[in-house]
């Protein structure tokens, strides 16, 4: 393949010594290796990528002002659709989403438009953050529920328009799955809390601890704003729901993640909470979140990380690229594979996992074929800990304590084409209405509310 048919590689942290620690993992393009790659670009008069963008950036513009140098305007481009670039340039699945759609991708490798998303932002962080024009006041108070990407997104873009935004947020600190899940060697959480100064410094305020629904009643909140936006994602752990999953030691993803995240496990003693992480380790499920537990895993100390899954490689929903790092990093992967049940000891601690041998039968309605169990393959593996990883369903929280807010049989938010829930002046969007998705997802749905919130304020 010729040069220019391939993408420029990112450089990263060394595979042995980066299982040691929790910096980043990709370290960015330099200067040179991002003008290069900004000069593979076709500036395509159809502009698919911008297509592929659930937020619209004018992919072909920006990178044009990469390829001559001027990397403030590029950022000012990027800055017209995105409140979170360097998170995007990060996590985004563009390979999936802008990437996947890009012309050079029909002959050779597709133009690196999230690594250069990510250079620019990472220009902009080193240079100081420049406040964006913010439209005259218009007096009017709006709520978001929730700082995730899906609340930031929104609240910064309200901002914009002259609002006066008040995030209310459940836990100590801002930035949802963002904070609490994804961990720092993929989104180091200094990269996020700049990108969350940049939308308060358009003067959002955010309220901590405080869940609404139970610190805080919604009718309260409702009294005192003249529209409600709701982001308050899918938190609530999906079970397997087999014998044994309540032994010691088997944790959902989502506090095994939150403990070693937010809580800064890993650091205890200085930190607090600590997180117990046995020799042999297997993680249940192949998304983005597997990855990481499998991949913090083996940080921990881990000897073993192993992911099972029911499907193959083909079918995993996780990010190619966090495949190829969990891949160099040593974990191993037993797809086709199937939990049933868990055996403990004395203790009540886990030590053995019974599993079935799956097959690929017909494709479902996600077009995936569906795993089919074999019968009599069952087999044990031995474990230590084990992490359930298999999705994430809305927290039923809000819309319970909430009178009149329709919800779906699966327990999202049902909301209308412009974000609107079944409460006039009450909008919804990211996880809570979609079921766990995407950063970019969520950002396009907060995206689209404040622009409808705006009109209904404005009216
Ligand atoms: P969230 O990010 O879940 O934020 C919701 C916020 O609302 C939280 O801060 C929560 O504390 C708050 N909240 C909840 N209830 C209340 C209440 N009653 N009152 C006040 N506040 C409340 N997506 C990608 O695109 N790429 C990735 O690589 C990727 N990796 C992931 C890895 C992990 C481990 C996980 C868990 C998810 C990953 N995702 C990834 C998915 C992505 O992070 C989510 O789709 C996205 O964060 C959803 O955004 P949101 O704003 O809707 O909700
Ligand atoms: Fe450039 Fe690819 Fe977009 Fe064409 S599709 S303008 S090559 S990024």
């Amino acid at each position: 393949m010729a040069v220019k048919n391939k993408k420029h590689r990112m450089p990263e942290q060394d595979q042995k010594k980066r299982i040691r620690n929790f910096e980043e993992v990709a370290l960015g393009y330099d200067e040179r290796t991002a003008i290069e790659e900004a000069k593979r670009c076709l500036q395509c008069a159809n502009k698919p990528c911008v297509g592929g963008c659930p937020v619209s950036i004018d992919i072909p513009a920006f990178v044009k002002l990469i390829k001559e140098r001027d990397f403030d305007s590029a950022i000012r481009k990027i800055r017209e659709k995105s409140n979170l670039p360097a998170v995007c340039g990060r996590v985004c699945p563009y390979e999936r989403q802008c990437e996947g759609v890009c012309t050079l991708g029909k002959t050779g490798e597709p133009l690196g438009i999230g690594h250069l998303e990510r250079f620019v932002s990472d220009y902009e962080r080193g240079r100081g953050f420049e406040i964006p024009k913010i439209s005259k006041p218009t007096g009017k108070q709006i709520a978001v529920i929730g700082s995730g990407p899906a609340g930031l997104t929104c609240a910064g873009d309200l901002a914009k328009m002259g609002h006066k935004v008040t995030i209310f947020e459940a836990l100590h600190e801002s930035g949802g799955v963002l904070t609490y899940g994804i961990p720092d060697f993929r989104l180091p959480n200094e990269i996020l809390r700049s990108e969350i100064n940049y939308i308060k410094s358009l003067g959002v305020r955010i309220e901590f601890d405080m869940v609404v629904g139970k610190t805080i009643t919604f009718e309260e909140l409702k009294k005192d704003f003249e529209a409600v936006f709701i982001g308050t994602g899918a938190g609530l752990p999906r079970w397997l729901r087999v014998p044994g999953e309540n032994l010691n030691n088997i944790y959902s993803s989502n506090e095994f993640l939150t403990r070693v995240n937010l809580m800064k496990a890993y650091k205890f003693p200085e930190y607090d909470t600590p997180i117990k992480v046995g020799k042999k380790v297997v993680t249940i499920g192949a998304g983005n979140v597997s990855i990481d537990c499998a991949r913090t895993a083996l940080r921990l100390g881990a000897k073993e990380s192993v992911i099972a899954y029911r499907r193959t490689e083909k079918e995993a929903p996780a990010r190619i690229e966090e495949i190829k790092h969990a891949n160099e990093e040593g974990v191993k992967f037993r797809f086709l594979t199937q939990p049933v049940s868990f055996i403990g000891n004395k203790d009540g601690e886990v030590k053995k996992m019974e599993c079935i041998k799956m097959r690929l039968g017909e494709p479902d309605k996600t077009g995936r074929r569906r795993p089919v169990p074999i019968k009599n393959s069952n087999f044990f593996l031995s474990v230590d800990t084990v992490i359930i990883a298999i999705g994430e369903m809305p927290n039923p929280l809000l819309a319970k304590a909430t009178k009149g807010l329709k919800t779906s049989e699966q327990g999202t938010i049902v909301v209308d084409e412009n974000q609107m829930t079944s409460i006039p002046g009450v909008f919804a969007g990211g996880d809570i209405t979609t079921g766990a998705a995407t950063v970019i997802l969520a950002m396009g749905a907060g995206k689209k509310a404040a622009e409808a919130i705006d009109r209904y304020v404005r009216k």
